[in-house]
């Protein structure tokens, strides 16, 4: 029970990596707020997996992208458990695009989500937090903010925002003992990677990657306990990769 009676929220927490995150929490003795976008029935089914696994959970659809929807996520969210222990940041969203083909609007509606919505979060997060003299902020990057890959220019560029971010915000936790990181997973199989794995470019990706397959959801979910949990309480700042080897290979 490595996160005893601690107090998660985790945004685009309905499918994915968001989920897995909050199942392996709720295992560690976590309660939760899951935030879900659009899909009302995934949320429903985590929001049941965490019950019967015995933890408080409460569902909250916002936008990341509207500061009132995380204004009202996170006051809901202390009016209910009393306090924030754990932030991730794991709503995300991807669209694949060459640098020529890439519109405004698919530049605005990337970095609005990937980037803009954890900067809000953050900044949101950090006066609960800073009161209680406490807290953890975890940013799920990609190896694309470090690969800089030609086919996703926008979604690449956004997780090299979130990856300063975490530093920056990282600077400004430490007198607060709020310790912030990213985790950047490489091609793991979730709805959003189901296309890219099976095609050409995907099988390019793998075998780029040292271990030669795609990672495991758990394999990101257990990264996270460790930054989130007094396992350590020396990791700040960093982003840590689980990607495989990628682009070693
Ligand atoms: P996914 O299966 O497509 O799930 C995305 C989640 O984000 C959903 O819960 C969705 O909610 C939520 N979401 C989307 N837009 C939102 C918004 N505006 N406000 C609140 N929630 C929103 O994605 P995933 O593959 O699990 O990815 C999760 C994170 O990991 C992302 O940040 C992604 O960039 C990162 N990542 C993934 C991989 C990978 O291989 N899968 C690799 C590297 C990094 P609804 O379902 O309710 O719409």
């Amino acid at each position: 029970m490595r996160l005893k009676d601690k107090v998660a929220v985790i945004t685009g927490s309905s499918r994915g990596i968001g989920r897995e995150i909050a199942e392996t929490f709720a295992r560690e003795g976590c309660d939760m707020v899951i935030n879900y976008y659009s899909d009302a029935t995934s949320a429903a089914q985590i929001e049941k997996k965490i019950r019967d696994i015995g933890r408080s959970v409460l569902v909250i659809q916002a936008d990341v992208t509207k500061r009132k929807d995380i204004q009202r996520l996170f006051f809901e969210a202390i009016t209910h458990f009393g306090r924030i222990d754990i932030l991730v940041n794991n709503a995300g969203i991807n669209k694949r695009g060459f640098f020529t083909e890439i519109t405004d609007e698919d530049w605005d509606m990337i970095m609005n989500v990937n980037l803009k919505g954890p900067f809000i979060c953050c900044q949101e997060i950090f006066s609960y937090m800073k009161e209680q003299g406490s807290g953890r902020i975890i940013n799920i990057s990609s190896v694309a903010g470090q690969y800089h890959g030609p086919k996703t220019v926008h979604y690449a560029v956004s997780k090299a925002g979130l990856n300063s971010l975490t530093k920056v915000i990282a600077r400004y936790g430490a007198p607060h003992n709020i310790l912030v990181n990213a985790v950047a997973p490489g091609i793991i199989l979730t709805d959003q990677t189901r296309d890219e794995l099976s095609s050409v470019a995907g099988r390019n990706v793998i075998d780029m990657t040292l271990l030669k397959r795609p990672g495991n959801l758990e394999d990101v979910a257990n990264t996270c306990i460790l930054l989130a949990s007094e396992e350590q309480n020396y990791i700040t700042g960093q982003v840590i990769s689980v990607s495989g080897g990628a682009y070693l290979g």
